[in-house]
Parts: C-alpha cells; sequence; structure tokens
C-alpha cells in the first residue's frame, strides 16, 4: 500500500501543465497564470499629486504660518486627465488636484485645507502651512518600475494582481486551460436526487459534492449519468467520459467485492492503471491510472472518503494542470480543544471545525459514511496511525472552509 505523498508523487509525475490558453484579463480572476509578466511601463506613470491642493515651489513658501500667510499667483489649472503647459516659477502655484500631473517647475503640493483666498486679490492664493519638498507628490516608479516582474508563472489571478495588471495596461494574458473533469458515479443501489425512493436505494450524492470541490479547484466539472454495477455499464461510462473530459473522476466500485468494476472495466479499455489503495483513512481504495493522455481517479464510493481522496489526491492533479505553483490545501496551525485518538494502524484524516480564533474541535464521529459531521467540519487533522493528540496540542489543520 502506497503512503500519501508517494501517491501524490506518483500522480504529480504524470499529470503535467497542459498548453496554456489566452484570455481576457476580465476574465481571469481565479485562473493560473502561465507566464511571467514584466512591467511595460512605470507605475504611475508620471509624478503627480497625492491630494487636491496647489502645486508650488517649497522653497517660495518657507516662511508661511497661519498667523503670517505667505501669498503665490494662481497661474493654472491641471484638471484630471490634463497636464500644466508651462513652468511653474519662483512666486507662482497652480492649482491640482489628486492624480493631476505635476506642473513642471514645482516640486511640492500644499493641501487645499491649508490655503485660503487672497483676502483682496483674488489671484493670489494664501499658504498657511509651508510644505516641505515634495510634500504630497506621487514618484514616477514608486509603484512598480518599467521592467519589474509584476506577477509569475503559476501564480493565481486575485483581484489584487487583476487591478495591477490592469494598471500597467495589461489586457490579456496567458493562463492554465481549466481541465474538464468527468464525475462519473458507479453503484446499483444509487438513484437520482427527485427520483421516487424504494428500499434498498439511496440517492446519489458524490458527483454533485466532488463538482463543488473540482470548482473550486479551478475545473470545469461535468456529470455523467448513474452507472450501474456491471461490466459493460462501467466500461462503457468510462469510455464516454474519457471521450469528453481532460480528466474522470469516478466513485464507488474500487473495492475488492465481485461488483466493483472500475478496475477492470478500465484495463478492458486499455487504461494502465498506476496504483491501487493508498495508506490513509478514510479512503484506502483508490485508483490512479492513465488512458492515452487522460487520467482516471477511481475514488472509494462511501461520500466521506470520496471527499477526503478528492482533497488529497485528485485536487493537487487539477492545480498541477492549470500550472499552478501552489497545489497543495490552505494550512494553518491550530490549537486542538478536544482530544483526537487513532486507535487503526493508518494515519487518519480526522475531520474538524476550526474557529476564527484557531480552537480546533472534532466535528462528530469519524465513520466515512457520516456526511453529518463532514457538512459540519471546515478541514482535516492528519493523526498518525495508533497516535492520540491530546487538546491543547496545536496542529496543523488542511482547510477546505473558511474558519467558522
Ligand atoms: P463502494 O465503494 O461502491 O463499495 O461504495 C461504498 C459505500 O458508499 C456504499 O454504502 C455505497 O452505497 C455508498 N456510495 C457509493 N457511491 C455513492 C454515491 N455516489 N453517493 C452516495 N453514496 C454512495
Ligand atoms: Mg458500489
Amino acid at each position: 500500500m502506497l503512503e500519501l505523498e508517494n501517491a501524490v508523487e506518483r500522480i504529480l509525475a504524470q499529470v503535467l501543465p497542459a498548453k496554456p490558453e489566452i484570455i481576457p484579463l476580465a476574465e481571469a480572476q481565479g485562473r493560473i497564470l502561465a507566464e511571467t509578466i514584466v512591467s511595460p511601463v512605470d507605475l504611475p506613470g508620471f509624478d503627480n499629486s497625492a491630494m487636491d491642493g496647489y502645486a508650488v515651489r517649497a522653497a517660495n513658501l518657507s516662511a508661511a504660518n497661519t498667523r503670517t500667510p505667505a501669498s503665490a499667483r494662481l497661474v493654472g489649472r491641471v484638471a484630471a486627465g490634463d497636464i500644466f503647459d508651462g513652468e511653474v516659477r519662483d512666486g507662482e502655484c497652480v492649482r491640482v488636484f489628486t492624480g493631476s500631473a505635476m506642473p513642471p517647475g514645482a516640486d511640492a503640493v500644499v493641501i487645499q485645507e491649508d490655503t485660503q483666498p487672497h483676502p483682496e486679490k483674488p489671484e493670489l492664493v494664501s499658504f498657511l502651512d509651508a510644505p516641505k519638498p515634495w510634500e504630497n507628490v506621487r514618484f514616477r516608479g514608486e509603484d512598480v518600475k518599467r521592467g519589474a516582474i509584476i506577477v509569475r508563472a503559476g501564480e493565481e489571478i486575485t483581484a489584487g494582481r487583476i487591478g495591477l495588471l490592469g494598471a500597467v495596461g495589461i489586457t490579456n494574458v496567458q493562463a492554465g486551460r481549466r481541465p474538464v473533469v468527468g464525475l462519473l458515479a458507479t453503484g446499483s443501489e444509487l438513484i437520482e436526487g427527485g427520483a421516487q425512493p424504494a428500499p434498498g436505494k439511496i440517492f446519489e450524492s458524490n458527483r454533485l459534492m466532488l463538482a463543488a470541490l473540482a470548482a473550486r479547484a479551478g475545473a470545469i466539472p461535468r456529470i455523467f449519468p448513474l452507472v450501474p454495477d456491471t461490466a459493460a455499464d462501467t466500461r462503457r461510462a468510462l469510455e464516454t467520459a474519457f471521450a469528453e473530459c481532460d480528466l474522470v473522476v469516478s466513485s464507488g466500485g474500487v473495492s475488492v467485492g465481485e461488483m466493483d468494476f472500475v478496475k477492470t472495466a478500465f484495463a478492458d479499455l486499455g487504461g494502465e492503471m498506476d496504483f491501487w489503495k493508498v495508506a490513509i483513512r478514510p479512503g484506502r481504495p483508490f485508483v490512479f491510472g492513465q488512458w492515452q493522455a487522460k487520467f482516471l481517479f477511481g475514488l472509494p464510493g462511501n461520500p466521506v472518503s470520496a471527499f477526503v481522496t478528492f482533497l488529497l489526491l485528485v485536487r493537487p492533479a487539477l492545480r498541477r494542470w492549470q500550472g499552478a505553483a501552489e497545489i497543495g490545501l490552505p494550512t494553518r496551525a491550530a490549537v486542538l480543544a478536544d482530544t483526537l485518538t487513532n486507535p487503526g494502524g493508518r494515519r487518519h484524516f480526522m475531520r474538524v471545525i476550526t474557529d476564527v480564533r484557531g480552537q480546533t474541535h472534532s466535528s462528530g464521529a469519524n465513520g466515512s459514511h457520516l456526511l453529518g459531521s463532514l457538512a459540519r467540519a471546515n478541514g482535516l487533522v492528519d493523526v498518525p496511525a495508533g497516535q492520540t493528540i491530546p487538546a491543547g496540542a496545536t496542529v496543523t489543520v488542511l482547510q477546505w472552509e473558511r474558519p467558522a
């Protein structure tokens, strides 16, 4: 049986970043950048005023204060988007606004609140404060220099990065494609939500749950019809899904029962199984294999096992496929409020609820069929085989939802 880390390593050795595509910045939120971007311009592009006020030569007003104001002659006005077509000389000032290009010759801006109209001469402005040289001036290139790296390949395109890219004039970026992930659910006991309940049948829930996780990992989920437990149905379903998707994620049918057809159907199709079984709980039976240039992730059917193996083994592959540098789940250091005990022989990823203060409780019983405690949880704690982690210990939580 493979250790989790070895299993992930084997998956990542095969799932490589796909060819990127060019997309408008307007649609880039959450995508993975496939190119390192160098700023084509200085940002700000020109020296400009940080405030509404008057551009002046600081040395002219060094004696100004409230009791003995100094004055300067108003020679112009730079509205947003304009420039001052001249030069500020000694004894002169120019009306400016936040973002106005600095008029040549001026070396400071006095905020409007520190000025007054001159009592008798409307062409003069009175200054009640002495500016320091370059006060309230924003300098060309102080934010970003032309030629500086602003975002790197493999980074996620966040709202802040969209702001920065837009500010330097970039409208399109190369981003990793979003993989289309086919979702199959096997099991003759499964019925669609909304169908008439019948004895022995259960509502299928893994496809929608995994679709939600896939979408959050940046993939495009595609849901396929339920697959009854026969060799022929399983094979046909895999074939259809592979034809239409980049990767296929199935749930159920990977254990040792005689009704578990995923492995044999995959082999029948010509798929090459890379490994089966990972030494974790929940989720020991887990199949990874390759069919042509595509991949099968065969998850166990128990909902919590499917959820956890998706997060630990499928999600990294989806991130890698998109070219992400960071492929693991976010982690958080947290203090255990409950003792977590794993009497078993395999490491156990236990469901926990971490609150905003970092206090972490068990979310309840840990059976792999128990959706109630999964729904309450927002993270997992990796508890080694045969070990107890006492209340009060600091642990690393793999966080898939925000702290509660
Ligand atoms: P299997 O891995 O096929 O042996 O299924 C293990 C358990 O998970 C059984 O109790 C199944 O009924 C249940 N199960 C399998 N697939 C699903 C599904 N898609 N939705 C809900 N429960 C499922
Ligand atoms: Mg089954």
